[in-house]
């Protein structure tokens, strides 16, 4: 890549006189999850000789090894919101002789149930087939505590023979073995403002300024973003990535692809009380309740604790969609209360999920680039699991990169494509994507043609699937006046907005509250406020010196909008209604960097797209729980 190709992209803007530093680097990490942690496992092991001597020779720094860089916004490198089970197949053949009691929390899978849980309250919105199915249930003495055990976890389904992990803190481990191997650096608390792009070519990124108001204008002590220059720019940033959702809308997708799929998984990691009966390595799926939309997990750790929660998904339309008090129910469903009444929340957090699975994969790699990880379509929608998937793409693209090294070949498109491309096609990984692709179009007809298509999928091996067209993500969202019709009038849904709006209060508790929902009864230690979970379950810390991530493109729009889901349905009350009018007011000082807030707006974005009319970029901070 010649010096010209590489010239500074965007330096207009700096007031005079200030330059914008560069640093030149042989490669570039964005992000730092299971998928950039296996391709740097993967670069370390292989990028030094037997001797302790690197391999081969940094291009950026000649006669130095190879400088490999990642940045990662959150202010630690444990602080990824997931429990996660998973088969660990590509763990184990990174890690043959991997010791889980060196990470906190992992354990292996010792009992798999899926549960159906019918509706204890009846306020729940199941459709007529499945409140038939939950008479009948009832009828037939098949429903204990209001939920029926599935005889056995459908093949497709089933974790066992598996691991249970802690994010955070598999991050953590997986961070200090990288580390300790000396190739890789990883710089936590470091935002990735963008690409550098010169046509379709990625000559590095662009670190995000710092010293700024929450406008983003300069102020004392003001610090533009570094660029960093690299011959090759791995993008592992996850589902919600300014960088790679910037790649996404420059380069565009394959023809047909597209990511509108996707969910906000909420939970926390709880001590359970002394007396409960749950053995350590027990995984329970559920669905059916609180809505029929929602799937929860529950997954006991060692040391009487475990990580539990829901995913809110695309395809339930509820304007006022509120993951946190479903949360609140989905606990206390009778099934899992009796497990979990005196336990004690130890941390909360949110995080989006891509849940367009292999349709949603972008260009895997182009010149100069290459994809991992969740943001690269990896997970898979038929298994629900994305942890391995995501650690496996990183694999196969760190033993493409040590060959092309090796061979001294460039990072272009078609070298990448010879080598990590081929190798993904060729993989597990892509055929049971393959196999998954379709397993959930049946939602966007219906929960019940959902739940078949995916049974249909999954019995099928990927050859039969129930149909349906996907929308974009704010076409899918309905008034609420549409979504409560039947049950609230439009009339009384006015009164409830403006008292609502009079009191300053978000719509969402006053809606679920007319529509039969118990009051929450906090109980200080398991149920507490929204509020209250954002310092007790991991404490919200926004790093002093950034812009505001979340911003509203057209606040002209936002004039106009009457369901404001960006309020109703933000994990961390982090936006919230402006009572001057206009655009809601944004709180970083709240914000999870869940992402939710990217589909959780019913208008589309002003400059036309797939996007709606929230703008979220990169930030650092969040929430800081290493456990999560
Ligand atoms: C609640 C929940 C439960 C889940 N349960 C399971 C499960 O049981 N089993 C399973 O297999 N999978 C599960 N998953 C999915 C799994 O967590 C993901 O598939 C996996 O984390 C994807 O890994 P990744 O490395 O691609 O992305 P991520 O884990 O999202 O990591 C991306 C990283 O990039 C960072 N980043 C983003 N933008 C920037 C930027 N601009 N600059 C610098 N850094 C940036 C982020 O902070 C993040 O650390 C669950 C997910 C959630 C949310
Ligand atoms: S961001 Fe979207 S949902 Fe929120 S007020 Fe504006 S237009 Fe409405
Ligand atoms: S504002 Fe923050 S907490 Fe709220 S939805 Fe957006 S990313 Fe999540």
């Amino acid at each position: 890549m010649t010096d010209e190709t590489a010239a500074p992209q965007a330096d207009t803007g700096l007031p005079e006189g200030i330059e914008r530093q560069r640093m030149d680097v042989d490669i570039a990490c964005v992000g730092f999850g299971p998928a950039m942690g296996g391709f740097l496992h993967t670069l370390s092991q292989g990028l030094m000789d037997e001797d302790g001597t690197p391999a081969v020779e940094s291009k950026a720094m000649p006669g130095m090894p190879p400088q490999v860089i990642c940045y990662e916004r959150a202010d630690d490198i444990g602080f990824g919101v997931s429990g996660v089970v998973t088969k660990g197949r590509g763990l184990h053949a990174s890690f043959p002789d991997l010791d889980l009691s060196q990470i906190p929390f992992a354990t292996e899978v010792a009992h798999e149930e899926v549960l159906y849980l019918l509706d204890p309250i009846g306020a729940s919105r199941k459709p007529l087939l499945l409140r038939l199915a939950d008479k009948a249930l009832r009828a037939l003495g098949l429903a204990k505590d209001h939920a029926y055990a599935l005889p056995y976890v459908p093949g497709f389904l089933r974790k066992e023979p598996g691991l249970l992990l802690s994010m955070g803190q598999f991050n953590q481990w997986a961070g200090a073995q990288i580390m300790g191997q000396g190739v890789a650096q990883i710089w936590p608390g470091t935002p990735v403002a963008e690409p550098i792009l010169f046509d379709r070519v990625v000559a590095g990124v662009r670190l995000q300024d710092q010293g700024v108001d929450k406008q983003g204008a300069p102020e004392a002590g003001f610090m533009p973003g570094m660029d960093i220059r690299a011959a090759l720019t791995v993008v592992g940033d996850g589902p919600v990535g300014a960088v790679g959702r910037a790649l996404d809308e420059k380069l565009g997708l394959p023809v047909g692809n597209h990511a509108r799929e996707w969910a906000v998984g909420m939970k926390m990691v709880v001590d359970l009380p002394e007396d409960c009966q749950l053995k350590e390595g027990t995984v329970l799926h559920t669905l059916g309740f609180p809505e029929p939309e929602i799937f929860g997990f529950l997954y006991v750790y060692p040391g009487n604790v475990a990580s539990l929660g829901i995913f809110v998904p695309s395809w339930f339309d509820n304007p006022v969609r509120t993951g946190y008090r479903y949360l609140q129910h989905w606990m206390q469903h009778p099934a899992l209360w009796k497990h979990l009444k005196g336990g004690r929340m130890r941390s909360w957090g949110a995080k989006s999920l891509q849940e367009s699975g292999r349709k949603g994969e972008p260009h895997l790699a182009g010149d100069g680039y290459a994809r991992i990880g969740e943001g690269s379509g990896t997970t898979n929608v038929l298994t629900g699991s994305g942890f391995d998937e995501a650690w496996t793409s990183g694999v196969l693209l760190g033993v493409s990169v040590l060959e092309l090294l090796k061979a001294d070949k460039p990072f272009t498109r078609e070298n990448l494509e010879a080598s990590y491309v081929r190798r993904r096609r060729d993989s597990w990984l892509d055929r049971e994507a393959q196999a998954a692709e379709k397993a959930r179009d049946g939602f966007q007809v219906g929960v019940v043609q959902g739940l078949m298509g995916m049974a249909l999928t999954g019995f099928s091996g990927g050859k039969l699937f129930w149909p349906g067209a996907s929308k974009k993500p704010h076409e899918r969202i309905p008034s609420i006046e549409e979504f409560f019709r039947g049950r609230i009038s439009p009339e009384e849904i006015d009164a409830i907005r403006r008292d609502c709006t009079a009191k300053g209060l978000p719509l969402s508790g006053a809606l679920m509250d007319r529509a039969g929902w118990p009051a929450i009864q906090h109980d200080g230690q398991l149920l507490v406020s929204h509020q209250d979970a954002l310092l007790m379950g991991g404490k919200v810390q926004a790093a002093p010196g950034y812009r505001d991530h979340v911003t509203f493109k057209s606040t002209q729009l936002c004039k106009t909008c009457d369901e404001k889901v960006c309020v109703e349905a933000c994990s961390g009350q982090a936006i919230s209604t402006n009572p001057e009018g206009g655009a809601p007011l944004f709180d970083r000082e709240k914000c999870v960097h869940c992402g939710a807030c990217i589909w959780n707006c019913s208008k589309p974005s002003p400059d036309g797209g797939e996007g709606a009319n929230v703008r979220f970029s990169a930030g650092a901070g969040g929430l800081h729980s290493a456990e999560n």
